[in-house]
């Protein structure tokens, strides 16, 4: 009897992904490499055979060559590769400008890895199309450099969208196709399922989603255990993970030690103002409004001293408010005279602020 799936699920997610990120830096800033096999790990011949592929371009792809490969059978299967080692340091700063382009978008944003992550745009007027249309053309003029992204109503069907269309591609998984999806994908693709696991499944003829779909709960749990109860929703695309945005993002802020301790409440008031204007400034950049304001306070004897003031609603955005609010604490707990170490400022209880004024185009 064939099943009937009907998806409740009305979220907006996106999973950006990179195409071979490390070696398409490379190839961005050394032309000569572009048209070569170029594998990101040190060379097995200077490194007495040691060292795993970090990343390899498509060309090196083909022959075979994938990342956490040792790089000596990397080396048998492309021996006119060039090996280079990966520079983080480079790799983290063109990261840092990608993720900014995210949260130009929505601060629900979870990172994943340098080159990876989801975002949850369910709140956003547009469609989820033109939001990775939108991405894919900032990373590319931003940076140089090339993505994909899979869309959906999950994190499981965002990820296995980016996945199909690399490199360079937009996959749009909907209710509608996502069991064709499904039922094409290799057993391989599915999360979780490496080697002896595939193995396990090809042993009971079972290659792909739609022969997945076929086995019961039980013969899944039997079979595999938990992973085959994990297997079971894969093969029917449902998956409820939310995109993981709060645990990167528990309060925003800025705190700052004295070289010269403060002793005088104008200077004070000074300091307040400026770690307000930074905080402002981060807050919106990311869409983000607090309902808890914070204040920290050290002395040069190292007492510490923290006050929040939580609101119902959000605080307004507003220099003035929160220096004036900061500065009535900071009467409140310190007396005259006074010998100041350090000061900060935070907000959190953090949430999305509206997307209304948002002119993404
Ligand atoms: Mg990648």
């Amino acid at each position: 009897m064939a099943e009937i799936f009907i998806t409740t699920d009305r979220r907006k997610i996106l999973h950006v992904d990179l195409d071979a990120f490390y070696a398409q830096v490379e190839m961005r800033d050394n032309p000569l490499l572009r048209d070569k096999a170029l594998i990101i790990s040190g060379n097995p011949d200077e490194t007495k055979g040691r060292g795993v592929v970090t990343t390899a371009n498509y060309i090196a792809r083909k022959l075979g060559v994938h990342s956490a490969m040792s790089a000596a059978e990397a080396k048998r299967l492309a021996p006119n590769a060039i090996f280079l080692s990966p520079n983080f340091n480079k790799y983290r700063i063109i990261s840092k400008q990608i993720h900014d382009i995210f949260y130009t978008i929505t601060n629900k944003v979870e990172p994943i890895a340098l080159d990876e992550a989801y975002l949850d745009i369910t709140e956003l007027q547009q469609s989820s199309t033109e939001v990775a249309g939108y991405i894919r053309h900032e990373i590319l003029r931003k940076t140089g450099l090339t993505s994909s992204i899979g869309v959906s109503h999950n994190k499981l069907l965002a990820k296995l969208g980016s996945k199909f269309n690399k490199p360079n591609g937009v996959t749009v998984i909907t209710s509608e196709n996502m069991l064709c999806f499904l039922d094409e994908l290799a057993i391989g693709d599915f999360r979780g399922v490496g080697k002896k696991t595939r193995e396990k499944f090809e042993k009971i003829h079972i290659t792909n989603g739609a022969q997945l779909r076929g086995l019961t709960y039980e013969e899944l749990r039997s079979l595999f255990g938990k992973m085959g109860e994990n297997l079971y929703w894969q093969a029917r695309g449902v998956h409820f993970g939310e995109v993981a945005w709060q645990r990167q993002q528990q309060s925003i802020g800025k705190e700052e030690t004295f070289g010269q301790f403060l002793h005088d409440e104008a200077d004070v008031q000074s300091e307040f103002r400026k770690l307000a204007v930074a905080m402002i400034n981060v807050m919106k950049s990311r869409h983000l409004a607090g309902r808890t304001f914070n204040v920290k306070i050290r002395d040069d004897a190292f007492n510490t001293i923290t006050r929040a003031i939580t609101r119902e609603s959000p605080w307004p955005l507003s220099e003035d408010l929160l220096v004036k609010n900061a500065q009535n604490i900071f009467e409140d707990v310190i007396t005259l005279p006074f010998s100041i170490r350090l000061l900060g400022l935070s907000m959190s209880n953090l949430q999305s602020s509206t997307f209304e004024e948002m002119t993404l185009f």
